[in-house]
């Protein structure tokens, strides 16, 4: 696997999933693990966690979260043109790289 895969995607992006349980929902990036090449996206990949009670009386409850998702799995999906894209980078007038989505060409902002 490359580790230096760079990410496409950031927090905040809405995706769409590729394969996987999960495959063609669609989510909203919570947090990256760049290092990892994952993500975590709200509502996706969610696995079922025991929690121990650490006292006597506590429930022993189960709880829902999102396990991460590798980030090649997951496919943006525009804001302007609400289609699943590939983007490209491009230098805006003020010399920043920003993302360009391939399909409307309208810049992709990043929060
Ligand atoms: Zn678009």
């Amino acid at each position: 696997m490359n580790a230096l895969k760079k990410c496409h995607v950031k927090v905040g992006d809405n995706v769409a999933i590729l394969s996987g349980k999960d495959k063609n929902k669609q989510g909203r990036i919570i947090a990256l693990s760049p290092r990892e090449g994952k993500a975590i996206v709200s509502g996706i990949n969610k696995v079922k966690k025991h929690l121990k009670a650490r006292k006597i009386g506590d429930d022993m409850g189960i709880i829902e979260v999102e396990a991460p998702i590798y980030t090649c799995k997951l496919q943006l999906i525009c804001p302007k043109c609400n289609k699943q894209t590939r983007i490209a980078h491009r230098l805006n007038s003020k010399n920043i790289k920003v993302r360009v989505c391939k399909k409307c060409n309208n810049e992709i902002s990043s929060r």
